[in-house]
């Protein structure tokens, strides 16, 4: 056989290998599948929910094949830069205060996926027990990051301000007091926040700077920071 023709075999042949395993991945490996929110997380899935920033249909699949029922909110133009679009209101299985808050279907991806595979574990781990509430300072407020001309995640409802959390027992954990708290709450709060960086784009704490110094700020926009 000719060296050309034993190339071409080789390459025909791997790609139809590559059809044939493309064609019979199981859903959680295919990348072509909505992401199951529900399912114990593979590598594929934090590509999966960037790809939502992208494509909003992709996100709202997501929910629909995690049969979590989702809120639509009505999209709202704006000639400022503080458009609401692809926004729901905030699926989470725990108590939010204030409650029901708008964020984009990306943020509320990521928070179904924190929430279920990060938050309660690091709960378990670090405090015996999980989880019930949290109290957040805002998810959307049409404003520019800090002092400056670039307008905040927040301005599209794209990113939620986390203050606290509301545990089994009644106890809140709080990100101002215990940050540099008692051992066991800082090491959650710690747990927390380097898991989230995870699923969200871009996690600041208050080890960034001192206008963080009582919240955990969470975004889906651009950038990745993890701070
Ligand atoms: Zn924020």
């Amino acid at each position: 056989m000719r060296p050309l023709m034993r190339v071409a075999l080789v390459v025909v042949g791997f790609a139809a290998l590559v059809v044939l395993i493309a064609r019979n991945l199981p859903p959680a490996w295919d990348p072509r599948t909505p992401l199951d929110l529900t399912a114990a997380p593979n590598w594929l899935a934090a590509s999966k929910l960037a790809w939502m920033r992208r494509d909003p249909q992709a996100c709202f699949a997501a929910f629909a094949t995690s049969a979590i029922v989702i809120t639509r909110v009505p999209d709202r133009p704006s000639t400022t830069g503080c458009e609401i679009e692809n926004a729901v209101r905030l699926a989470s299985t725990l108590r939010t205060s204030p409650p029901s808050p708008t964020v984009t279907c990306a943020v509320a991806a990521a928070w179904t996926m924190f929430e279920r595979h990060t938050l309660q574990a690091a709960a378990r781990e670090q405090l015996g027990q999980e989880v019930v509430g949290i109290r957040h300072l805002g998810t959307q407020s049409c404003r520019n990051i800090g002092a400056g001309a670039v307008r905040s995640q927040h301005a599209t409802a794209n990113a939620i301000d986390v203050a606290g959390f509301i545990l089994r027992d009644g106890r809140e954990v709080r990100v101002v007091a215990d940050w540099h708290g008692p051992p066991r709450d800082a090491a959650f709060l710690r747990a927390v926040r380097d898991g989230a960086c995870r699923w969200f784009r871009v996690v600041l704490s208050p080890d960034y700077n001192d206008a963080h110094r009582d919240h955990f700020h969470l975004d889906m926009g651009r950038w990745g920071a993890c701070r």
